[in-house]
């Protein structure tokens, strides 16, 4: 294992594959507004559905006093998720606490349902950038995805007034379920070129139990882009850093960029730098952990913040998570945590 100290000479960490501690996702509700097939069917998550209590899930000042301690790990972003963090009350007031810290890149992901609404006071709170989810331009098949019957055109109210306020570029992301959404991928394409915004791709994961995943249903990232590539010529460019999750490509035109995310097919174990909080103060070191290591009861327990760190520090040094590197048909069956807890 090896140990790096950053400018002000506190140590890095790295788990036991070198893969230092870069990005938190932070999920700040298990609750949502929407049903998407592929993350909380309904058949599922239904009107019986056991969400978390108030009290379970991290307050505020207890997400802020983790961040705090993540930063000088290494943690140089942090992305705010759900279920849909837009649903989490007062969500501004987090972001304003957040966006305090210094050195950090805060961003969060949304279905975009509430950002035209959200869009100038999380900007003005503090957030940086924001990634909205879209599966299709087409309302029908947009509905069936989501499952609520919600609108594409309010979405792309939502994008539009998040560029408009400067949470830009806002990245797109589509999820491509095979027999469900890929005729989409050409409108979406269309749709986003010359816009600034950034499209990108996703290859249908088996995340959680309960969306009945098979790689049936995956449209690989090579699919995806040849089909792109077939009608707007693209060519691949390099990644920002390392670690990016995104394949990069850029329009021969120059007319924008697009990214594809090959979780299933093209996996990026080795460049992970990802640990995952959930509301709850589960913390995950893979998208596809079976378990979590439980902050919430440290700091509620009246740990100091030197054992606090000393917990995060050895749960990442422990990490030898590479799930998608070992993805089989036998894999599939292992428990695994919902999505909508962990936020992706
Ligand atoms: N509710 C927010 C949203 O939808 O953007 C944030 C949470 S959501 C779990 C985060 C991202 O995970 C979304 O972009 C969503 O499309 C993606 N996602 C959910 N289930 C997925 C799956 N089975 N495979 C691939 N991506 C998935
Ligand atoms: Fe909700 Fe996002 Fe999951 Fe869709 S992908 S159900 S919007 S948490
Ligand atoms: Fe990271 Fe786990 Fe995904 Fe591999 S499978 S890239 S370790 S989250």
């Amino acid at each position: 294992m090896l140990e790096w100290h950053n400018a002000m000479g506190i140590p890095m960490v790295f788990d036991t594959l070198s893969r230092p501690l870069r990005d938190l996702r932070i999920s700040v509700t298990d609750r949502c507004n929407f049903r998407c097939v592929y993350c909380m069917p309904k058949e599922v998550f239904g009107r019986d559905y056991q969400f978390l209590e108030r009290d379970q899930l991290l307050t505020f000042e207890e997400i802020e006093r983790l961040a705090r301690l993540f930063v000088p790990l290494g943690v140089k972003k942090i992305r705010l998720t759900g279920g849909e963090p837009l649903v989490r009350r007062d969500l501004e007031r987090l972001v304003e606490m957040l966006a305090r810290i210094p050195g950090l890149d805060l961003t969060l992901t949304t279905n975009g349902a509430l950002l035209a609404k959200k869009a100038r006071t999380l900007k003005d709170a503090g957030l940086k950038r924001v990634t909205v989810s879209l599966d299709s331009l087409d309302d029908d098949v947009f509905m069936a995805m989501n499952d609520v019957d919600f609108p594409v055109e309010r979405v792309l109210e939502g994008i539009e007034a998040a560029a408009s306020v400067g949470l830009a570029p806002v990245k797109i992301n589509m999820v491509v379920k095979r027999g469900v959404n890929e005729g989409s991928i050409l409108p979406m394409a269309r749709r986003f070129r010359r816009t600034g915004h950034i499209l990108r791709f996703i290859e249908y994961m088996d995340v959680g139990h309960t969306n009945g995943w098979r790689m049936d249903d995956v449209v690989s990232a090579r699919e995806i882009v040849s089909t792109v590539d077939a009608q707007m010529p693209l060519e691949p460019i390099e990644p920002n850093y390392r670690g990016e999750v995104a394949g990069r490509w850029r329009y021969r035109d120059r007319s924008g960029e697009i990214g594809v995310i090959a979780s299933v097919t093209q996996p990026f174990c080795g460049n992970c730098t990802r640990a995952r909080l959930s509301a709850e103060g589960l913390l995950y070191t893979c998208l596809f952990a079976v378990r979590g290591h439980d902050l919430r009861r440290l700091l509620r327990g009246g740990a100091s913040e030197a054992e606090l760190a000393e917990a995060i520090a050895s749960i990442w040094r422990g990490r030898d998570d590479r799930y998608s590197e070992i993805r089989s048909s036998e894999t599939i069956w292992l428990p695994k945590v919902e999505m909508s807890r962990i936020g992706g």
